[in-house]
């Protein structure tokens, strides 16, 4: 790359080794002193907690940076084999208390601070949070890294700096109204810029043939408008292990070239300009979840992660291993996190054909034993397409590679099931039609060795359903990886006096072994024991009750059955069952029915993609129900909606650990995994859930008799499909009946006259694909025991208890270890200090 400052010729500066800075309060104290008096410019006068946010987590990225320098170190020295884990979104949240949590300073850093004067826990809600996902996806990646950097394996995380993340979410008048989310207007403080590793990145021109000096034909792709990927590098640190992994993430910029023409013609500020259009490409994170729209600018991100990323990785083989590329396979693995990293396929091809001059059978060859495809979503309407024509004009080069690889695929097909044209038709990488498509998803797994599902039932149906054809070319391809979360963050981190309570009875070491867990098992009948971890729930959802006093300005009885969905709007997810159970609560206060009454707290929360009118419509449902309860005096405590605006990942870290119920209660078959639902496991939750995604294997974990399980199973669901009559449920179900009269006669929306008609005519569409209807009755019935379960309050306990005991499965530690040992198969590296 042409930049003056990293020329080869400048002297190194003679600096050998330093002394490691000290992890003492001390240390901590007088660098605190030093960044916010002399790098911040604040004194004693100033009062935002922003500046000692920032001057805190600055002293904590030094001791990162240390130990990020070791362990680059330490891999170099090894050259050791590397996983690289493909994502366009890392939902990673605030940095700067996991900073803290996993160098082991909580303590001395705490006291520094104290003896300041300062709360650490206000420095911590001054950081705003890294939002760059959209959801379960986003926070899966950046759970990933963090177990990888635990477990000591060399595994790079490769993203897009967003400029913007995911839209902050506000709510009027009972709408979603969304608002930009510029995280890094002040700056960040965890990002190292690399401008020495950037990348160029092509796109449009054309492509040429031309005969290279050894006589061979190639293909080169000219008059291409190249833009600059330049790394931002983030630190992440393993727990208390002295390992520091990298999350390099790319932005886009434009190159330093003038279009001289334009230039010269007086045209400077159009030249200049010009900078602004390459910086569009990562500005923003599309806000869709599971569903993608086929926009130019989203196909640009996606070439550019993978370009610039595969780029970066060749370009270090090239200089330590120049360019045999033999054993390269050997030494890399690519994870691509559902397809929109697919185009990586192609493009290694490219580079290695193009670029290195490999012929296609070896560069083929390295490709199929260097990728593997992880696939999150069993909704049809959420896999990726993009149209031909736009590929053959944004990257004409890598069209021609797929129009390749798939002719060989289609050859190979077509040998193994002779004359079966339908099956070619269907398994094509393009799709016919009048405006062909690529199917992303077939040129994930055609050009990967592994294609993983993220529960047991989701890999089940992918090889029985979606990807069926597939499956039966290619069996030893398939297996699956059920989705965890990491406990330092998700137990540790978000609920220290519960991490207390239990480190204090069965030891620490769960926070790197999470089936330690099962220890706690033995507590159960320790009525001492209950009667802390009753408080502690009680404490956390206190806090939660000031946050949302806070937050909604609803007042909270924490006495009361807290009662929790938080998770994206969607109609899979079925908020909308979980309104009409609300209602349905409402009318038995307003009918008298309250014998045995558990008063309750639901909470919902989530944001709606900003073009999915159904899910917009859901959020002002459940805030016009939740303004007619909270205002009805003869519902008072009984009864309580909150819904909580703006959910992301530092809400949930107040959230999980204060639910007593975690509602998971998507139809069955169409969430992939779910992670939320481990959160609120590991927190000590009850489930009340369908039997979908990794809810079945909670579920089996900890016992049917702890789990409150109702619904229709996925081959119910599928069963019913095509007969499913919702109005035969409500004519025998007069609790049906009085719910959708309450919605019918507009009692939620006096004066918004017809507002909700289209959510009610869709539960009551026989073509409803979530089938609500149907479920209703089953998940009213499950709520029954739940609040029966409520009201003896030690049982209540021993099954909370044995909830967190029975979480151990669901740490991505176990999940790493699967990818490591039946995947990626990296040795782990030690990184002494
Ligand atoms: C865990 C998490 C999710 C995923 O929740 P699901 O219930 O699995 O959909 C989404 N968003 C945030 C902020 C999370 O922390």
């Amino acid at each position: 790359m042409p930049n003056n400052r990293f020329k080869k010729s400048h002297p190194k500066p003679a600096i050998t080794k330093i002394a490691k800075l000290g992890m003492d309060k001390k240390s901590f104290q007088q660098d605190f002193k030093h960044y916010y008096l002399h790098r911040l410019g604040r004194d004693e006068n100033c009062r935002s907690p922003y500046y000692a946010y920032t001057a805190s987590a600055l002293s904590l990225s030094d001791r990162l940076i240390e130990r990020w320098k070791s362990t680059y170190n330490t891999y170099r020295k090894n050259d050791c084999k590397k996983a690289y884990y493909l994502s366009m979104e890392f939902l990673i949240g605030r940095s700067m208390s996991n900073a803290m949590l996993n160098l082991g300073v909580e303590d001395p850093l705490r006291k520094a601070l104290y003896e300041l004067g300062l709360d650490i826990e206000e420095l911590e809600d001054a950081e705003p949070d890294a939002g760059l996902g959209n959801g379960g996806l986003g926070r899966l990646a950046a759970c990933f890294i963090d177990s990888c950097a635990t477990l000591e394996l060399p595994v790079v995380g490769y993203g897009l700096r967003y400029e913007y993340g995911m839209f902050k979410q506000l709510i009027e008048n009972g709408y979603q109204v969304e608002e930009p989310d510029h995280w890094l207007k002040n700056g960040n403080v965890w990002e190292l810029e690399r401008p020495e590793y950037t990348q160029r990145i092509k796109f449009w021109g054309h492509t040429e043939n031309y005969v290279d000096e050894q006589g061979t034909t190639r293909t080169r792709w000219v008059n291409s408008h190249d833009i600059l990927a330049v790394p931002f590098d983030m630190p992440v640190p393993g727990f208390k292990n002295g390992t520091v992994n990298t999350l390099r993430l790319w932005k886009a910029t434009a190159t330093e070239e003038f279009d001289l023409d334009e230039f010269n013609a007086g045209e400077y500020a159009e030249a200049v300009a010009k900078k602004n259009n390459a910086e569009n490409i990562t500005m923003v994170l599309y806000p869709n979840d599971a569903n993608e729209n086929g926009k130019a600018l989203r196909l640009q991100q996606q070439y550019l992660l993978a370009s610039a990323s595969l780029q970066d990785v060749i370009a270090n083989w090239i200089g330590r291993h120049g360019t045999d590329f033999s054993r390269f396979a050997e030494k890399n693995c690519f994870q691509l996190n559902d397809t929109h990293p697919s185009i990586s396929v192609a493009e290694l091809m490219r580079l290695l054909i193009d670029e290195h001059q490999l012929e296609w059978d070896e560069a083929w060859e390295i490709t199929t034993q260097t990728m593997a495809y992880t696939n999150h979503t069993l909704l049809p309407e959420a896999l990726e397409k993009w149209s031909v024509g736009l590929m053959q004009h944004m990257l004409p080069r890598l069209m021609e590679i797929i129009f390749e690889i798939n002719a060989r695929f289609m050859a190979q097909v077509s040998a193994k099931w002779p004359g079966d044209f339908d099956r070619m038709r269907r398994m094509s990488i393009i799709e016919e039609g009048h405006d062909k498509q690529v199917r992303m998803a077939f040129l994930a797994i055609v050009g990967s060795f592994s294609v993983n599902g993220v529960a047991e039932l989701h890999s089940k149906l992918l090889k029985e359903g979606l990807f069926k054809d597939f499956y039966e070319l290619w069996p030893e391809k398939f297996n699956n990886k059920t989705n965890g979360v990491t406990p330092r963050r998700w137990l540790a981190g978000c609920n220290p006096e519960l991490a207390a309570l239990i480190s204090k009875h069965i030891g620490d070491k769960w926070l790197t072994d999470l089936s330690q867990l099962d220890k706690l098992k033995s507590y159960t009948e320790d009525a001492k024991f209950r009667k802390q971890w009753r408080e502690i729930k009680q404490a956390n959802k206190q806090r939660l009750a000031e946050y949302a006093l806070h937050e909604q300005g609803v007042k909270l009885n924490t006495d009361a059955l807290f009662d929790i969905q938080v998770k994206r709007i969607h109609e899979y997810k079925r908020q909308l069952l979980n309104v009409l159970h609300v209602i349905h609560l409402y009318n038995r206060i307003k009918s008298g029915d309250t014998q045995n009454w558990v008063n309750r707290c639901v909470l919902i929360g989530g944001k709606a993609a900003p073009g999915y009118a159904m899910a917009k419509k859901t959020i002002k449902l459940i805030n016009n129900v939740a303004d007619v309860i909270n205002n009805d005096p003869e519902v008072g405590d009984k009864l309580k909606l909150v819904f909580m605006s703006n959910y992301r990942v530092s809400a949930m870290e107040k959230i999980c650990p204060a639910a007593d119920l975690s509602e998971q209660i998507s139809t069955a078959g169409k969430e992939a995994s779910g992670t939320g639902n481990m959160k609120f496991m590991m927190n000590g939750a009850l489930t009340i859930g369908t039997l979908d995604g990794a809810n079945i294997e909670i579920r089996e974990e900890v016992g049917d008799e702890n789990f409150f399980l109702f619904g229709l199973t996925e081959e119910e669901v599928e069963a019913l499909r095509g007969h499913y009559n919702p109005q035969t449920y409500i004519e025998q179900d007069e609790d049906l009946q009085a719910v959708m009269q309450l919605l019918e006669c507009g009692h939620f929306n006096q004066f918004e006259p017809g507002i909700f008609d289209d959510i009610i005519s869709a539960v009551k569409s026989p073509a409803d694909p979530w089938m609500t209807i149907a479920d209703f009755r089953s998940f009213v019935d499950a709520q029954r025991r739940v609040e029966q379960a409520f009201l003896k309050q030690e049982d209540w306990t021993r099954m909370s208890i044995l909830n967190t005991a029975s979480s151990g499965k669901f740490s991505t530690d176990r999940t790493i270890s699967e990818y490591n040992d039946e995947i990626w198969k990296l040795d782990a590296v030690n990184v002494s200090s």
